[in-house]
């Protein structure tokens, strides 16, 4: 099932096939997953619990495949919370009603600056409204080199950094927003 995904992740429309006939219908979703470290799921976590040997661990992360890793832009850790911190007054952070209009801002230039929003830019797109500056290009240069990336990936990596910019009311996409995009696929290549 999950690699059934990695076709309407990339196309944002499914083709089923039965026996004669084939019918087309748009699929366009954002994918929001999660999974445990490992199998008894404490790996990472300080208490120390977690017993499964690294021939475990491998085995479990390999249930879900390199190319759909591939597909999924953010890859995050999230570590347990403490069960004092879960009381409302010592919530941290901004309200969710902030961020939403972070994002719709970031969306709106978006729109103006290419008529679409980043995560549907093609590659030649990409080039056109969406070239780093040059200390950026020579990190993403590096890293495509180093952790021999796909053209797929290498072009996620700038939509991301782009939307990152966007966030920040940044008008070109520096180094800064480069490394942050690179940071969020290194869970499940070397973790
Ligand atoms: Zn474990």
């Amino acid at each position: 099932v999950l690699e059934v995904l990695r076709e309407p992740l990339e196309s944002g429309h499914i083709t089923i096939s039965r026996a004669a006939r084939q019918i087309d219908f748009p699929a366009q979703f954002q994918l929001v997953a999660a999974m445990n470290p490992c199998p008894c799921g404490w790996l990472g976590d300080p208490s120390g619990k977690c017993r499964c040997s690294p021939e475990q661990v491998l085995r479990y992360r390999g249930r879900v495949s390199g190319p759909l890793l591939d597909r999924i832009d953010l890859h995050l850790f999230v570590h347990r919370v403490e069960h004092q911190a879960l009381s409302r007054d010592q919530a941290p952070g901004e309200s969710s009603a902030t961020v939403r209009r972070r994002v719709i801002t970031a969306r709106g230039r978006q729109l103006q600056r290419q008529q679409q929003l980043n995560a549907a830019l093609s590659g030649a797109a990409l080039d056109r409204h969406c070239r780093p500056e040059p200390a950026a290009e020579t990190l993403l240069q590096q890293a495509a080199a180093r952790l021999s990336l796909s053209a797929r990936g290498y072009h996620r990596i700038l939509r991301v950094a782009r939307t990152i910019a966007d966030l920040e009311d940044i008008s070109d996409i520096g180094a800064a927003q480069v490394a942050e995009a690179l940071h969020y696929r290194g869970f499940g290549h070397d973790a």
